[in-house]
């Protein structure tokens, strides 16, 4: 096992991997910039580093300034977290030159699946059902009206080095997808660095279900279930559930086998979530994450089992602890997403806290690396904790998400706690009778 760890990367993820260090007795590194010299990783880690100054660019997603961290601590072991260079397959591979163990899968696996159109060609291969679309990336409008046509409109026009819900547009008809084709490749190459894009058949009322996979690179691998992430804004996932709120044993037994199935065969190493559309008793799948999610905490609770442990676990070459058979669902978990962000236009909204206090009680999980007199910095992501609940069935777990929202403070900024007050109030959420477009017509028809 190794001794030292370093946690690329800063939050609540960089503190759920310094705490299964903790509980492992592996001692963690954290890595930070300037402007996070007072931030909670580097608080509670063993030992930090400053990477450099605020913008990420220049210091979380520095290879060079990691591996030099990496080799200034003696850490054998980089944990990338989610976001950053997670998904970065140069970077994977870099520490790899430098005999340093990313926790995570191979560079290949990495590049495979962060290529949307390989990702597709690849599981489709695999046995994993694809939303219908062009084969490969669409080089021109004449090109794109010929799958248009072939598939039938709505399409939806995707960039193939997308991510974070940016690089889409929907058509309609001949004339939309014209402009849609052109803005998003322009759109692409700005903020990808490339300009391919790739056609699908746009789903209309689909759920977002994606399959938690796990797999020991030696060819043997499991499904931990699905989660459900339908409601979205501007295709971010703000509220995820599991087990899904329509997906039956068999349906999950199914896909999940499929999917578990299709990694072993790749010996894929670690945690990974095979992402789908779900609509009218098919899956379609749109794309894979090859890390650790956000909304993992929901499958943890479920199946008991702690991700980030076995993910350390098996990059140090032992065997996963759990098996198929060991996997049981038990009750249902609900996460939300607390962003520092002011409705109703979710603006970004740093700032100092005041005070902040944490919910607690039986089945309640809350991940956030505030602190009562903490300034969170302008400069990152908007994500400033994750509360998450777990009951014995749906109602106990949404009454336990209501009192636990009750329970917690975070003074002094604005937050989108507000905003789950509002949605727990709602039958649609109650009853778990929503789409991924549901936020969003209510969103416009509350607020305009
Ligand atoms: P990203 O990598 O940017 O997150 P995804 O391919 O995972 O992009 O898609 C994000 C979201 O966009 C999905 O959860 C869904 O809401 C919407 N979406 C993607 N593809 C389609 C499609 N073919 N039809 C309808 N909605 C889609």
């Amino acid at each position: 096992m190794f001794e030292k760890i370093l946690i690329a990367n800063r939050g609540e993820i960089a503190l759920r991997v310094i705490r299964a260090c903790q509980e492992m007795g592996i001692k963690s590194v954290a890595v930070h910039s300037t402007a996070d010299a007072d931030a909670m990783h580097v608080r509670m880690a063993d030992e930090s580093v400053c990477i450099g100054p605020a913008p990420s660019s220049e210091s979380y997603l520095s290879k060079a300034a990691i591996i030099s961290a990496c080799e200034i601590t003696g850490a054998q072991a980089v944990h990338p977290g989610y976001g950053f260079l997670s998904e970065n397959a140069a970077f994977a591979q870099a520490l790899q030159d430098h005999d340093i163990t990313f926790i995570g899968p191979t560079a290949e696996h990495i590049r495979i699946m962060g290529d949307k159109i390989t990702a597709k060609e690849t599981v489709k291969a695999l046995g994993i059902p694809v939303v219908p679309g062009s084969d490969g990336g669409v080089p021109d409008y004449e090109a794109a009206i010929d799958v248009a046509e072939k598939i039938g409109f709505p399409v939806i026009i995707k960039a193939t080095a997308g991510g974070g819900g940016r690089g889409m547009k929907v058509a309609k008809n001949a004339e939309e997808l014209e402009i849609a084709f052109r803005t998003a490749r322009a759109e692409s190459k700005v903020a990808f660095g490339n300009d391919e894009v790739y056609i699908e058949k746009y789903l209309q009322t689909p759920r977002h279900i994606e399959i938690q996979v796990f797999g020991d690179g030696k060819g043997k691998a499991v499904h931990l279930g699905e989660r459900d992430c339908s409601l979205q804004r501007r295709h971010q996932k703000v509220f995820e559930e599991a087990p899904g709120p329509v997906i039956t044993p068999a349906l999950r037994a199914k896909i999940g086998k499929v999917c578990a199935d299709a990694v072993a065969n790749i010996n894929y190493i670690g945690a990974g979530t095979i992402e789908f559309l779900y609509e009218n008793g098919e899956f379609f799948f749109i794309e894979m994450n090859t890390r650790l999610q956000v909304e993992h905490p929901v499958t943890e609770a479920i199946f008991g089992v702690d991700l980030v442990r076995e993910q350390i676990r098996v990059a140090a070459g032992m065997p996963m602890s759990f098996g198929q058979d060991d996997l049981e669902i038990n009750g249902h978990a609900i996460e939300v997403r607390i962003n520092a962000e002011k409705l109703p236009n979710f603006a970004p909204c740093p700032g100092k806290v005041r005070m902040f206090h944490a919910p607690g009680g039986y089945g309640v999980r809350m991940d956030s690396a505030l602190y009562s007199g903490y300034s969170i910095p302008p400069y990152y992501d908007s994500l400033i904790g994750k509360l998450i609940v777990h009951g014995r069935d749906r109602p106990e777990a949404l009454a336990r998400l209501r009192r636990a929202l009750g329970e917690l403070i975070i003074d002094g900024i604005d937050t989108s706690v507000p905003l789950f007050d509002m949605l727990l109030a709602e039958p649609d959420i109650q009853n778990g009778e929503y789409n991924i477009h549901w936020l969003e017509k209510w969103l416009a028809a509350r607020f305009g």
